[in-house]
């Protein structure tokens, strides 16, 4: 008979149990019935490897000491090393690194790149420190996972509020310890220093090849549709420059600070410069202005959510009035706004597969960096819409035979491939 202890430890939550986490397993166990897998395998698809917590002190300018909580999770080691972002944002916790991880393995192995899925974060608010904190943040960060990352361990690169500034902290940072320069430890890094030219756009582009193969396989023209990006950073302000470029008419943006909206198009230009020279979007003149909620609901064809994540949840589904959901950003739909949306009939662009264009091309980044012999743009563009592509029509297949939505088809692609590698190495001992 089971003693009191034994219950409580069978019944405890997780260490990394909370919302963002519960989607994740959510989403795998509606996948799992689907993908065919042993019972074995998938017990241990559930949980993260590894989760590295470390405390991480810097002085401030005011000369006050103060520590931030961080976090390294990697959930899966079977493919190769792990691979995933880090975030500055005052949400981050192991929580949160443990199912944006588990979303990393879905995704390189959904895009056949030979790593498993990691993620980590500093819990800070970036905009409330200077420039000076935030390098000796990301290179105390850096330091304290010796040991955690390398190039065939584990291989940061940029997520919210990091960039390639913050990637060049750490590859100095890891490359002081170890003696040499070392570019392969993180990808997303300066040209200058072994970056790759078309990182940068990578995320943005990738979102509009897959919107692209989307409308064709949908047999919808992509020039003339309107839509509307959530987002106006890295992965949102590329994204609406792509769909401009492809004749779309991008006829609202948003960012943190809320949202413009006009019916007849915006000038990406003019709104590029505004929050350039201001921060934010705040105050752009000649449009109409939206909270964030309000910017979601309003009516287009494609709505892409490349903010952060939980914007659309079963509050708001039922109003959303676009005809395809695109996920630029991880986790921005909820399960049960996934289902609100599968009932109404309009097709949820997974992240897994829709923002995977910034880890591909991550890992185009660490092969030129190993091989130490660097591809041209028009050539990664080109690889990268192949793999795109490629993906995308092996989670539509699926879809169509299994008669799945395309978020749980892209998921058993995804998580096949790992439990075949998985199956093959067998576990050790
Ligand atoms: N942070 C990005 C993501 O969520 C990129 C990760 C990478 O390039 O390793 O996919």
């Amino acid at each position: 008979m089971a003693g009191a202890a034994d219950i409580a430890v069978e019944t405890a939550p997780l260490e990394w149990d909370a919302s963002l986490w519960r989607t994740a397993i959510a989403q795998l166990e509606q996948a799992l019935p689907h993908a065919s897998i042993d019972p074995g395998t998938a017990e241990r698809l559930r949980y993260p490897e590894h989760a590295t917590i470390v405390s991480v002190p810097i002085r401030l300018d005011s000369g006050e000491t103060k520590v931030f909580p961080a976090y390294r999770v990697q959930h899966s080691r079977v493919l190769g090393p792990t691979k995933g972002g880090v975030r500055f944002d005052p949400h981050v916790s192991l929580s949160e690194c443990a199912a944006l991880a588990m979303w990393m393995t879905w995704k390189c192995a959904l895009l056949r790149l030979p790593y498993g899925g990691a993620k980590g974060g500093i819990r800070c608010n970036p905009r409330e420190l200077s420039r000076g904190e935030l390098e000796r943040m990301t290179r105390r960060y850096t330091a304290e996972l010796r040991g955690i990352i390398g190039p065939q361990e584990d291989i940061p690169a940029p997520d919210m509020a990091t960039d390639e500034q913050t990637m060049a902290w750490m590859m100095d940072t890891y490359s002081m310890q170890v003696g040499h320069a070392t570019p392969e430890i993180v990808t997303g890094k300066p040209i200058s220093i072994g970056g790759s030219v078309f990182r940068n756009e990578a995320t943005g582009a990738g979102v509009v090849m897959v919107i692209e193969r989307a409308c064709q396989r949908l047999g919808i023209e992509l020039a003339g549709l309107r839509c509307i990006v959530q987002g106006f950073g890295k992965v949102g302000g590329i994204a609406a420059h792509e769909l401009a470029g492809k004749g779309a008419i991008v006829t609202g943006v948003g960012d943190y600070s809320g949202g413009v909206h006009s019916g007849d198009g915006l000038e990406l230009a003019a709104v590029e410069q505004w929050t350039a020279e201001h921060g934010s979007l705040g105050g752009f003149p000649g449009v109409s202005h939206v909270t964030n909620a309000e910017l979601l609901e309003l009516p287009c064809d494609v709505l892409v959510l490349a903010a952060l994540e939980g914007q659309v949840t079963a509050a708001n589904a039922g109003r959303l009035q676009a005809r395809i959901v695109a996920e630029g950003a991880n986790g921005p739909t909820t399960v049960e706004a996934d289902a609100v949306l599968a009932e109404r009939g309009i097709p949820v662009l997974p992240d897994i597969l829709t923002n995977a264009g910034g880890v591909t091309v991550s890992y185009f980044e660490w092969v030129q960096d190993l091989g130490r012999l660097f591809w041209g743009r028009e050539d990664i563009r080109t690889r990268l819409a192949e793999k795109m592509c490629d993906a995308f029509d092996r989670v539509w297949e699926l879809s169509e035979q299994k008669d799945l939505t395309l978020r749980s088809a892209a998921l058993v692609v995804g998580i096949r491939e790992v439990a075949a590698a998985l199956d093959a190495r067998g576990l050790f001992p």
